[in-house]
């Protein structure tokens, strides 16, 4: 394991793709059907960023988010959240501010927080332009990016904004 372990959320709600952006980031593999969280509350995956391997450890909600309220110590010791949307599902996009006020309500200061327009693939069936999604993240002083977790497309671009945020120190690492 490497000197310095952050521990990443993903949350949203259910079916924009939380599981598989980390399966695609984690071990570059997709799976059409609804990935389940069964057993394991998170992955590790070794980066390295300006010469130093880092741990980013990767807490999927596993099913958490189907309850109204998420307990507080599941953000308590988040160095950082991403929050997904599926760029096809409007629905999914109104809910970002329910969640980012729950994500500002539980983390900690300094938490590095980006929102993500997952399915970016589905050119047809889009419905949330990425300019709204821009506009959104910006409201929030957030980042934004676009991914799928079909094609891989951004998702290493998310992870690596992160890591390179708390390695440059946004974060002490975790004891
Ligand atoms: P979660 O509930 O947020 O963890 O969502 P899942 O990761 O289980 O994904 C829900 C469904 O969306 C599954 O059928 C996935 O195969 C599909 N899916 C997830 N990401 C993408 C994507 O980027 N593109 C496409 N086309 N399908 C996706
Ligand atoms: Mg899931």
């Amino acid at each position: 394991m490497a000197e310095e372990v952050y521990k990443i959320l993903l949350v949203g709600e259910s079916g924009v793709g939380k599981s598989a952006i980390l399966l695609r980031f984690a071990d570059d593999m997709f799976s059409e059907g609804f990935v389940t969280t069964v057993g394991i509350d998170f992955k590790n995956k070794d980066v390295k960023v300006d010469g130093k391997l880092i741990t980013l450890q990767l807490w999927d909600s596993a099913g958490q988010e189907r309850f109204k309220t998420i307990v507080k110590s599941y953000f308590r010791s988040a160095d950082a959240v991403i929050l997904a949307y599926d760029v096809t599902d409007e629905k999914s996009f109104k809910r970002v501010e329910y969640w980012i006020s729950s994500i500002e309500r539980g983390s900690p200061e300094g938490c590095v927080k980006v929102i993500v327009g997952n399915k970016c693939d589905l050119k047809l069936r889009r419905v949330v332009t990425s300019d709204r999604g821009e506009a959104c993240a910006g409201s929030h002083s957030c980042p934004y990016f676009e991914t799928s977790a079909k094609t891989g497309v951004g998702v290493n671009k998310v992870f690596m904004y992160i890591a390179e945020k708390l390695s440059r120190g946004a974060r002490k690492p975790a004891e």
